[in-house]
């Protein structure tokens, strides 16, 4: 038994799946072939309390921990949905609850709690620096009453469907000093509300249409004006916030890979059972049988590995190996069921009402965003095995 199996979390589990069942493949199908944003289902989700999973119970959420929210995430994609409508409130939360001040918790968390305001979007990646973070050059600059912020980000997910947005901007010049690289960048949370009202031209929004349903964007802000009450701990420091929840990111992403791979594990056996092709079931050819069989055991390997990550992150005990690890291996394990069940579908794996070529596309992001797995690789390579810093 691990921790994901205690009583009360196999009944989260449960419940979750419950709530899925209600948004079939069909409606992923239509949301996919339209592009539409799955509201329907982020406002079950919602309602049900699941995207505050992580929000303490003082402030209206469920008070949980990574090992639940996981659970949740796992269980949204191994149902055939998709978490990207939604996970952004888990992946950020870890920066407002752990360094946002009393008045930003209590004016924010009871509302997202509730339901009343989303906090989805988060601002991060610019065309010029990629991966290399330190490189960002939007620029929060001082005013009287707070900061102008002035930039461009090429993948800004989710902030039409927001009301919050986390923002990382720089508020000092990058450093020459190697080592310091990373200071002067500082994490605001915009109420998106006060912009769209009073500022709208600060803030110009150009959807970016990708290989799969996600609502991402080019964002430009145009000396888009923000109270210093904004500014989320302080100033300069807000890169290593950032760093701060990238395990528990890293586990939520693993987790919804290995939902993902459970979900095309289960799919390409139940076609492979009832197939019929030269008087026999296809599942019975080894050709067939075997790499849905290998399939299923680097999935269930990249899943306990996640179980450890969060069992261990819970604890408040070091998991950056684990975490790390798990999202190199879930994401592989994912994309290689996929495969899989493509070709255990023939050609019918082309066809969008057999579902599988709409997962397929989507479970590809894990290994590219919102960590490619070369800098997972390096981050073992440096900071677990001692060896030299590779960029
Ligand atoms: C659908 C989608 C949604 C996204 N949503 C968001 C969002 O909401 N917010 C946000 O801020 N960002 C978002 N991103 C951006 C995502 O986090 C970036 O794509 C990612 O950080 C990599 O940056 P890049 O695409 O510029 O790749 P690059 O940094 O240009 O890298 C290109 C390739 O080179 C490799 N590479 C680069 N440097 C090295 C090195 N030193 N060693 C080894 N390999 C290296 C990378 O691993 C990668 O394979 C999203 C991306 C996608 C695709």
């Amino acid at each position: 038994m691990t921790v994901m199996d205690t009583p009360e979390r196999q009944n989260l589990r449960a419940e979750v799946r419950a709530l899925c069942q209600k948004f079939d493949d069909e409606y992923w199908r239509r949301c996919d072939e339209e592009r539409a944003y799955p509201d329907a289902f982020v406002e079950a989700m919602t309602g049900a309390g699941y995207l505050s999973a992580l929000i303490p119970a003082e402030y209206g959420g469920l008070g949980l921990g990574i090992t639940d929210a996981a659970i949740i995430l796992e269980e949204v994609n191994r149902s055939g949905g998709h978490s990207a409508a939604c996970h952004a409130q888990m992946y950020t939360m870890g920066a407002l609850l752990k360094h946002g001040n009393a008045e930003q918790k209590r004016r924010y968390l009871p509302e997202i709690a509730r339901g009343t305001l989303r906090l989805q979007a988060f601002s991060v990646t610019e065309p010029d620096a990629g991966s290399n973070t330190p490189d960002i050059t939007t620029f929060a600059e001082r005013t009287a009453n707070g900061y102008r912020v002035t930039g461009h980000k090429n993948w800004t997910s989710r902030i039409e469907q927001s009301d919050l947005l986390m923002l990382l901007a720089r508020t000092s010049p990058r450093a020459d000093d190697p080592a310091r690289r990373a200071d002067g960048i500082s994490l605001f949370l915009v109420d998106l509300r006060e912009v769209r009202a009073h500022q709208p031209e600060a803030l110009e929004v150009e959807p970016v249409r990708t290989m799969f349903n996600y609502a991402t964007n080019q964002v430009r802000y145009h000396g888009m004006e923000i109270p210093a009450d904004a500014l989320i701990g302080t100033e300069g420091k807000g890169f290593r916030y950032v760093i701060d929840g990238w395990n528990a990111e890293r586990i939520l992403l693993a987790s919804e890979a290995v939902g993902d791979g459970y979900w095309f594990i289960e799919r390409a056996s139940a076609y492979a059972r009832e197939r019929e092709v030269f008087g026999r079931p296809i599942g019975a050819n080894q050709g067939v049988q075997f790499p849905i069989a290998r399939a299923y055991t680097q999935v269930l390997a990249a899943d306990l590995l996640r179980v450890r990550a969060a069992e261990l992150f819970d604890r408040g005990e070091k998991c950056g190996a684990e975490a790390n690890t798990a999202k190199l291996l879930a994401s592989e394990a994912s994309w290689q069921a996929g495969n899989v069940c493509l070709d255990t579908h023939g050609g019918n794996g082309f066809v969008d009402r057999f579902h599988v070529e709409r997962k397929f596309r989507e479970t590809r992001i894990y290994q590219v965003a919102p960590i490619n797995n070369n800098m997972i690789l390096a981050f073992l390579g440096q900071h677990v095995l001692g060896l030299p810093r590779s960029y």
